[in-house]
């Protein structure tokens, strides 16, 4: 049996974790999210924990959409280094911030050049760029284009229920911004804040052909016929199991997306096949020996 990967994942450095009170006073979205002591943060060790009782191979990580680049970098050396000590297991994906403009392009070069799988996952309300004004991110995009990484963004409905950390990152947003950049690798988050619904429309489809989808929190958004019927409408190709844990926890997540009685090639690539592709994560020490 292949690997399962959990493409969507967050972890926190023991100082956040320990320390939130202080975080809480230097960021207003992290203040939002997390100001709440029973709201989950974890660190590398909790994950790794949680994927061997869920039974989930490899993760790729995040960090969080820090408005601070200082905050972005410590961010990024603390997901470095724990992707370094977990033996092939965890993957990486950088945040920078984006308001600061050429800085955070040379973020993401020195996040290439430690091992970063891609970049984000970024938040254009949390880290206050427009997604309608691309000029504002050409410096991120332009570099992940040059290495050849895929960005992953925040998404949201533009309609529903409201949930701390909704936001306005909708689905005509994220196409704006697709349109300015035809050559970016994107992936979008949170199912595309709805996106794939549209991709029966073909001049939506032509402008999505290059985003995958993750299904981090669906629990709270959608019911499980979501992995049925976007698979439907872009296929498994374009679609990663992800949980946003500690959001979800992973193993009831895992074991009601087994449930929604996929075909073994449609399972193969949304639980681990597409996310290899879309992040390029090389076979781990583990599989390598299998
Ligand atoms: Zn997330």
């Amino acid at each position: 049996m292949t690997s399962v990967i959990d493409a969507h994942t967050h972890i926190f450095s023991p100082e956040v974790v320990r320390g939130r009170e202080a975080f809480v006073g230097r960021d207003l979205w992290f203040e939002q999210l997390y100001a709440d002591p029973k709201a989950l943060l974890v660190t590398a060790e909790d994950l790794l924990r949680s994927m061997d009782s869920a039974g989930i191979d490899r993760a790729v990580v995040c960090g969080f959409p820090w408005h601070d680049p200082g905050i972005c970098r410590e961010h990024n050396d603390y997901l470095a280094e724990s992707c370094r000590a977990s033996n092939g297991r965890l993957v990486w994906l950088a945040t920078v911030a984006p308001a600061e403009g050429a800085g955070a392009g040379a973020e993401v070069q020195r996040a290439a050049a430690l091992g970063a799988s891609g970049v984000g996952e970024l938040n254009a309300d949390a880290q206050r760029f427009d997604l309608t004004r691309p000029a504002d991110v050409s410096p991120v995009v332009e570099t992940c284009v040059d290495l050849d990484l895929p960005l992953m963004l925040h998404a949201t409905e533009p309609v529903g229920h409201s949930y701390r950390g909704k936001g306005t990152a909708t689905p005509d947003r994220l196409l704006a911004f697709l349109s300015a950049y035809p050559e970016l690798r994107v992936v979008a988050a949170h199912w595309g804040g709805g996106l794939p619904f549209y991709e029966l429309m073909p001049e939506v489809a032509a402008a999505a052909a290059r985003v995958t989808y993750d299904s981090a929190a669906s629990t709270y958004l959608y019911r499980f016929p979501v992995f049925r019927t976007v698979i439907d409408l872009v296929g498994p190709q374009r679609v990663m199991f992800g949980s946003d844990f500690p959001v979800l926890r992973q193993d009831r997540f895992l074991r009601r997306v087994r449930g929604v009685g996929l075909s073994a090639e449609e399972s193969a690539a949304v639980l681990g096949e597409t996310a290899r592709q879309v992040y390029r994560i090389p076979p781990s020490p583990a599989e390598a020996a299998a």
